[in-house]
């Protein structure tokens, strides 16, 4: 398919912006396992259901502990993101492929402002994201629920139909997708070979951007 001109775009950050095989998102996964259990009378045992119990009701564990548990949400991220962000390595490749978008760049994450900040350093490609719309800016609503997209759509100033927005999780994609967003999905998983919610599937996200720049201009 065509898309209509490009003029912005939207990326996820962890394990879009950098790989998964860095490791960095096990991290958090864990520190989240450990907040639950220090904080929140949870069995070492129960860590991972709770957390996808909270996932799948609520859009996040965060928004779960929020809901259920009254968790001050600072607290719980800057505790889960207290993790080794030498895992990422610096991709001079992601830095040129983003340079070489037209339009306005922009980071949509359920993260905060510091991970990202922290996360684009050590890549290398700060420089190049007009703002960082996180989870705190959506008033700790977290993607895939509807809301945040609508925010982000008003609080950048987006049109919808021109813009493109790239993620790792499948369900993510389709609120964008339901704005008249162009999706684009990152996976190297033969199961996402198809999928309603994606424009496009990539494996090579800043190889992709390479050639999709390239086409459009
Ligand atoms: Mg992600």
């Amino acid at each position: 398919m065509k898309p209509s001109i490009l003029d912005a775009w939207l990326f996820d950050l962890d394990n879009t912006l950098y790989p998964a095989e860095s490791g960095l998102f096990e991290q958090i996964r864990a520190r989240i396992g450990s907040y639950l259990v220090r904080n929140c009378g949870v069995n070492a045992a129960d860590m991972a259901a709770t957390q996808q119990n909270y996932r799948e009701r609520f859009g996040s564990t965060l928004a779960g502990l929020m809901a259920e548990n009254r968790v001050e949400p600072e607290h719980f991220l800057s505790f889960v993101h207290d993790v080794n962000y030498e895992a990422i390595k610096p991709s001079p490749r992601l830095a040129h492929a983003l340079a070489g978008l037209s339009g306005r760049l922009f980071i949509f994450t359920n993260g905060s402002r510091d991970h990202a900040c922290r996360v684009t350093d050590r890549l290398g490609i700060s420089g190049v994201f007009e703002d960082i719309f996180d989870i705190a800016r959506a008033g700790y609503v977290p993607k895939p629920m509807p809301d945040p997209y609508r925010d982000i759509v008003r609080d950048l100033n987006l049109t919808p139909r021109n813009t493109a927005f790239v993620e790792d999780i499948e369900r993510n994609l389709a609120p964008a997708k339901a704005l008249g967003m162009t999706t684009v999905l990152v996976s190297d998983s033969a199961e996402n070979s198809a999928s309603a919610a994606a424009d496009y599937i990539v494996s090579d996200l800043s190889g992709w951007l390479v050639d999709f720049g390239t086409r459009s201009s």
